[in-house]
């Protein structure tokens, strides 16, 4: 493996450049409940509040904005039934550019339409008989689509960098930082954000209890598959990290803890309860772990990224009910 082509933190600062008037700046939030529940100054960013309702338009528009004219008129091919799918087809449609978003037949129907109403060629496949990737590889050679995964990117990295790299320079330096963890996209660019403006800050991935991979991979130093695990994190039911994630995970973080899917459903609670803030589950998987180690954290000051709200109404009231 090659790690000539890491990104960097100036990958980052030319990231943000380019999202500038594009992307949300979201707000940072605090809550007085849970500063007293930890005994700790916490700083919440909200991506829930970000375009799409999720950090990930921050990748997605990053990499689409680098394409060269050619690449351009062709458009841009991504298979993913979640917020990939809907931050690629939102960052096509502003760069005026095509896009096709291959998506199981079993996607929710609502995240299907999301997706064609930004404009996006969808494909759908079956997930039990067919490969996604290549289906997604053959559309990319036949019509010359550039294909962007949904983490393992150079672009991407450096675009979901831009959360934590406002974050920390609107609150300042942070004892420790806690960051959703899929296939790493968010954590290695939060964490080359972490490295350059709050140098002694630990940095933690978290990740659901059941597709512990990144946490095994993390500390066996290799990157360890796993199957699609069951969880109600569905934005980090992702099987392995990236060739790009993992290196800079390795180097940058502290190390990767987990949370049950009861903690992340505590967690949506707390953050509808205290905050007005509907979240997804994937999204509570920094508060859940900041609250295992609360012990450690008094008296810090703790980022915790937020990372997305996409859940239903109906999703979200029936895991709060215990279904
Ligand atoms: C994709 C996603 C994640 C995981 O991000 P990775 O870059 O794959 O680690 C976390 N939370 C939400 C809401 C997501 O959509």
């Amino acid at each position: 493996m090659s790690h000539s082509n890491l990104s960097t933190y100036e990958d980052v600062v030319a990231a943000a450049e380019r999202l500038r008037g594009y992307a949300h700046r979201t707000p940072v939030m605090r809550s007085r409940l849970l500063d007293a529940e930890l005994g700790a100054q916490l700083f919440f960013k909200c991506e829930t509040l970000q375009r799409i309702g999720a950090f990930k338009f921050r990748g997605a528009f990053n990499a689409l904005s680098k394409f060269d004219e050619h690449q351009r008129r062709a458009g841009v091919v991504a298979f993913s039934s979640g917020n990939h799918a809907q931050a690629v087809a939102l960052s096509a449609q502003l760069l005026g550019m095509p896009a096709t978003i291959v998506m199981p037949q079993d996607a929710p129907p609502n995240k299907i339409a999301a997706t064609r109403g930004y404009g996006a060629n969808v494909v759908i496949y079956d997930r039990y008989t067919e490969d996604r990737e290549a289906i997604g590889r053959k559309l990319a050679q036949e019509q010359g689509m550039t294909l962007i995964p949904p983490y393992d990117h150079p672009d991407v990295i450096a675009g979901q960098g831009t959360a934590v790299k406002e974050l920390i320079e609107e609150v300042g330096e942070l004892d420790a930082l806690f960051v959703s963890l899929g296939g790493g996209g968010l954590l290695s660019g939060s964490a080359l954000s972490a490295r350059a403006l709050s140098p002694k800050c630990k940095v933690y991935g978290c990740e659901p209890e059941a597709g512990n991979d990144g946490q095994r991979s993390f500390r066996e130093g290799r990157i360890i598959h796993i199957e699609t695990p069951k969880t109600i994190a569905d934005g980090a039911q992702t099987q392995h990290l990236g060739e790009h994630t993992f290196p800079i995970i390795r180097r940058d973080v502290d190390d990767v803890i987990t949370a049950s899917d009861a903690e992340l459903v505590e967690g949506m609670r707390s953050f509808a309860a205290t905050m007005k803030l509907m979240v997804e589950p994937t999204g509570c998987l920094g508060l859940a772990v900041a609250r295992q180690l609360k012990s450690q954290l008094r008296g810090q000051r703790v980022g915790i990224v937020i990372s997305g709200g996409n859940v239903s109404l109906d999703r979200f009231c029936s895991l709060l009910a215990g279904g």
